[in-house]
Parts: structure tokens; C-alpha cells; sequence
């Protein structure tokens, strides 16, 4: 199975490019195995008619890429040539370990029938049973057989029964890892959390690449600052265990997946991603920290160049 996310930051890109990136990412990965596919993409939601903000729309298909890929354009409600300036979408391709392959089982998973947390993941949640008797009492439904569905129910767990000032979305996804057992790599998009990814991993390869405003301008790809993604505007959220960032505020594009052969067609700067390392990008900014970091290791993660 393969993990491919894609996150444009300043970059004016159609929902249509984007379709076309996420479809293509979920091709190179094709020859991993899967037997189902899908993505999330911002939207409005097709489960309720009800316009909400920062909707996100999934779209699940059993079977191979190029079903779903179909499916995209079938969505009336999804405006193809909207310029969506910042966006983050994910697309995973699946190989079921619980639960029998189709449209529900397949991935992104959710949090609930609003979409608020959608997660990929490529792994096995082993004390996935524990987690979701838990979650049930605490009133969840769940909607798949699969061991992944408990990831997105424990977010919106913690998000919802936090306390004192709201917590970052890199916060929330280290207190959910915290509990999970077995092999997973994982991202993450949230309503909640517009514009903004987190992925980790224990286990499960992931890696993310990098390219530049320098690299888009040499390619004349038009860069967009508005009032609202102002060049520079934003700090980095989280500083505490940083261990390595990438990014200045400046137009950028990120690029998630299990497998370099995925990333290698839009640049070849790449970061491995470590066990148990955190990785943020908010306001076009990715830092990387690792939890329960020891005293006195160095794990500064250098960006690669791929051959
Ligand atoms: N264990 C998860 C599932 O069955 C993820 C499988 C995968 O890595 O594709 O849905």
C-alpha cells in the first residue's frame, strides 16, 4: 500500500492539478499493492448538505487508481477549475490487513460524518481492539472494520476534551501516537487546521519533499501572496525538541509519501522521516521534532538530494 500527500503553500494550483498530483503520486506507488484507493481534498462534504467551514471532501473507491481517479470528476458539487492557493490533500492506496477491501475500509478514515480529522495509514494498529472498546463508551460510532479507524476518533478525543488553551495540530497527533502500538506511518489534515499537515511514523517508511520558491521560480510558476498567507507572517509554532525546519514563510510545495519513486518527478530534496519524529508544516513551514527524545542525542535530520 502506498501514502501519498501533497501540500501547495502559496501556489495557486486548480482543484484539477491537484487531482492530477494526488491520482499520479498513488500510480508510482502502484506497484506496492492495493485494492482500493482514495483521497480527501478540501470541498464541500458530500455526507451533509449543510455548507460547513473548511469542509473536506473524501472520495473512496474500491479497487484500482484509475476507478478512483473517475470518480473525481463526477462530483458536481467539486468546482474543478477553483484555485486553491494553500491546500493540503492526501491519497493513500490500500492493502487491507482488517477488514475486506471496499469503499468504506479504504482510506482517508475519519473522525466523524463532518470530516473535522482524516487520516492515511499505512501499517497495523495492534491495540487497535482496546482503543476502540474504549472509544465506544466514550460514544464513538465507527463506520469500518479496520484498524486504522481509531486514529481519527482518538484525535477528535483529544481535541475535544482538551483543556486551558487549544492545542497545536502537531500536539494533538503526539498525544495520539502515544497510544498506539504496532507499525503505522500516518497523515493527517484536519478542518480544524487549514492549510496545515502533520505526518509521523513508527516502522512504516515516509519521507517528504521539498520544493522551493527558488526552484518554482525557475520554473516560472507563479507564486501568490494574499493578506491572509503573508510572506514571513507566521513563526514557527512549536520550538521546543525542534531538531530540524525547513522554510521561511516563502511559496513552497511538501510532498509525503512511502516511497521516493512518488516524489522524484517534482524534486529531488528529500527528508527521511525517523521512528517516532513529528513533522508540521504550518503557515508554509515544516519542523520536524521527535517525541520522548533522549538527552543528549543530536538527530538533526539533513535534506537529501536523490539521484
Ligand atoms: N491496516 C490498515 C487497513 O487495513 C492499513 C493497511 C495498509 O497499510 O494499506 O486498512
Amino acid at each position: 500500500c502506498g501514502i501519498f500527500a501533497y501540500l501547495n503553500y502559496c501556489v495557486p494550483r486548480t482543484r484539477k492539478e491537484i487531482f492530477e498530483t494526488l491520482v499520479k503520486g498513488l500510480q508510482r506507488l502502484e506497484y506496492r499493492g492495493y485494492d482500493s484507493a482514495g483521497i480527501a481534498v478540501d470541498g464541500p462534504n458530500k455526507t451533509t448538505t449543510d455548507s460547513i467551514k473548511n469542509a473536506i471532501c473524501l472520495i473512496k473507491k474500491k479497487g484500482k487508481v484509475k476507478n478512483l481517479d473517475e470518480e473525481l470528476y463526477k462530483k458536481d458539487s467539486l468546482d474543478l477549475d477553483e484555485q486553491l492557493c494553500t491546500h493540503f490533500g492526501l491519497a493513500h492506496t490500500r492493502w487491507a490487513t482488517h477488514g475486506e477491501p471496499s469503499a468504506v475500509n479504504s482510506h482517508p478514515h475519519r473522525s466523524d460524518k463532518d470530516n473535522e480529522f482524516v487520516v492515511i495509514h499505512n501499517g497495523i494498529i495492534t491495540n487497535y481492539k482496546e482503543l476502540k472498546e474504549y472509544l465506544i463508551i466514550k460514544g464513538y460510532e465507527f463506520e469500518s472494520e479496520t484498524d486504522t479507524e481509531v486514529i481519527p476518533k482518538l484525535i477528535k478525543y483529544v481535541y475535544d476534551n482538551q483543556e486551558g488553551d487549544s492545542v497545536a495540530f502537531g500536539k494533538l497527533v503526539e498525544r495520539v501516537i502515544q497510544q498506539l502500538e504496532g507499525a503505522f506511518a500516518l497523515v493527517f489534515k484536519s478542518r480544524h487546521f487549514p492549510g496545515e499537515a502533520v505526518a509521523t511514523r513508527r516502522g512504516s517508511p515516509l519521507l517528504i519533499g521539498v520544493r522551493s520558491e527558488q526552484e518554482l521560480l525557475t520554473e516560472n510558476i507563479p507564486i501568490q501572496y494574499n493578506s491572509v498567507h503573508e510572506k514571513n507572517s507566521r513563526n514557527r509554532s512549536d520550538s521546543v525538541n525542534s531538531i530540524n525546519s525547513v522554510g521561511d514563510g516563502s511559496a513552497v510545495e511538501y510532498y509525503f509519501a512511502s516511497d521516493a519513486s512518488a516524489i522524484i518527478e517534482h524534486t529531488k530534496k528529500v527528508l527521511y522521516m525517523e521512528d517516532d519524529d513529528i513533522a508540521v508544516v504550518t503557515g508554509g513551514k515544516l519542523s520536524i521534532h521527535r517525541i520522548n527524545r533522549k538527552h543528549g542525542e543530536d538527530p538533526v535530520r539533513a535534506i537529501q538530494t536523490l539521484q
